[in-house]
């Protein structure tokens, strides 16, 4: 099977919106997609652990460009002068924010 591509990013004020070519819509908010970033100064590689709170990414950081890394992963210039977190495709299908991916993923409540 195939991996899903984007075919269309498109880096607005309410978020980021990619189009995958399995005609998959996804969105994601700025500050959120920033947070989740896995690069060595985000992430402790010997632990895994995320070294950053979300409290510590500014509530304006927003998407200022992207790139393709090969056919595997989006990198992101972040407004806050990080840009050396790479986003797998894989990844960023995991962490996607519309209403369809939310909702599937939505725990039922206790
Ligand atoms: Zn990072
Ligand atoms: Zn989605």
């Amino acid at each position: 099977m195939s991996q899903p591509v984007p075919k269309d990013v498109q880096l607005r004020p309410d978020g980021i919106h990619m189009l995958w070519d399995d005609a998959h819509q996804g969105y994601y908010n700025h500050r959120y997609l920033r947070y989740q970033c896995c690069c060595a100064h985000c992430v402790n590689e010997m632990t895994g652990k995320r070294t950053i709170a979300l409290v510590d990414v500014r509530k304006d950081v927003e998407a200022l460009d992207w790139i393709a890394v090969g056919r595997y992963a989006l990198q992101f210039l972040w407004s806050d002068a990080h840009s050396t977190g790479i986003y797998p495709f894989a990844l960023l299908r995991q962490l996607c924010q519309c209403d369809q991916c939310v909702k599937s993923r939505a725990q039922p409540q206790t």
